[in-house]
């Protein structure tokens, strides 16, 4: 597979989410561009070998088990074009460094989003927001790949909900590159958004262990975290995993946590609120089954 992009071979994935949980991978690839992706991914088909796409792993929570198949990391696909107030760019680029390149040049919209660990891809798998905006305010379309055909859809199409896309639902697509139209800012007043959310985060989040961000979308109306700790959940624990004592709606690894460990603390979280407030709570991080 050396052809495709630089291969890695029995890789610990404990290294590749934010967690710091899973077990090896036979390989990890990532491809030297889009044409090798292409190739890749034909190659995987015709060869009856298992893949997926892994962003930088901030949402996900990997199988304790190894991975018999091919990771695809698509970090060498993160060149931009910025063309006035227009910007097409590749989804492999992790999304701080993308907003700050906007920034740099005058083009606001998305400062509100620095700190989200991710890249650009799983931000728009997952329509990823905070502090009143979404990756889908400013974006005006998708590039994505799809049984070996390129296809270029518009916002609309893109069914953007609350961290929810077409994208979230059907692994088949993989997205190569999206189209914003940001708007024109001063560059100073951006950097003091970033400094006064990159605070807000630092005081609000449990940034000092491993963890994957909001566990649970919050139901309406309603925050997810205030619900698990008016039940006293904070540092209810199961192993290593940790319902974090900063905000409850954050599990967090403090040492060894396993993958079963963190699901079983999701469920008995989830067990608690049903039987308490009746209510279903819905998982926001993804369980990735192999
Ligand atoms: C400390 C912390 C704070 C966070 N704060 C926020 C926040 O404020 N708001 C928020 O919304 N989220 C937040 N998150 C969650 C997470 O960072 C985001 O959801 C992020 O967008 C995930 O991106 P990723 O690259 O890590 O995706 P991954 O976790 O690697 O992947 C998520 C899913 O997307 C798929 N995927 C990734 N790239 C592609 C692609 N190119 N094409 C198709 N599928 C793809 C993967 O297969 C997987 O199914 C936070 C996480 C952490 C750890």
């Amino acid at each position: 597979m050396n052809e495709f992009g630089e291969v890695l071979e029995n890789v610990d994935l404990k290294d590749y989410n934010t967690y710091k949980i899973g077990g090896k991978s036979k390989y990890i690839v990532k491809p030297y561009n889009v044409e090798k992706l292409i190739n890749l991914i034909n190659y995987c088909k015709e060869n009856k070998i298992k893949y997926f796409i892994l962003g930088k792993g901030s949402n996900v929570i990997l199988p304790d088990e190894d991975y018999n198949g091919v990771v695809i990391l698509l970090v060498n696909l993160k060149k931009y074009n910025i063309k006035d107030n227009i910007v097409t760019v590749e989804s492999g680029i992790s999304l701080n460094n993308f907003i700050i390149n906007l920034i740099n040049n005058n083009l606001g919209g998305l400062e509100n989003l620095i700190g989200i660990p991710g890249t650009l891809g799983g931000a728009i798998v997952q329509n990823a927001g905070c502090y009143g905006t979404n990756i889908s305010d400013y974006l005006e379309s998708v590039t994505y790949l799809e049984n070996n055909e390129i296809k270029t859809i518009n916002k609309l199409e893109c069914k953007f909900g609350y961290r929810d896309s077409i994208f979230k639902s059907n692994k088949e697509k993989i997205i190569l590159s999206a189209t914003f139209k940001l708007n024109y800012k001063d560059k100073s007043d951006m950097l003091n958004i970033v400094k006064e959310n990159n605070l807000k985060r630092k005081n609000s989040q449990p940034l000092e262990y491993p963890n994957a961000g909001s566990v649970f979308r919050n139901p309406e109306y309603m925050a997810a975290g205030k619900l698990i700790d008016d039940l006293g959940l904070k540092n209810y624990h199961v192993n290593d995993a940790y319902v974090s004592n900063k905000h409850a709606n954050f599990i967090v690894n403090k040492g060894n946590a396993s993958s079963k460990d963190i699901i079983d603390l999701i469920n008995y979280i989830k067990l608690e609120i049903k039987k308490k407030y009746n209510i279903e709570l819905i998982l926001e991080q993804e369980i990735i089954k192999y």
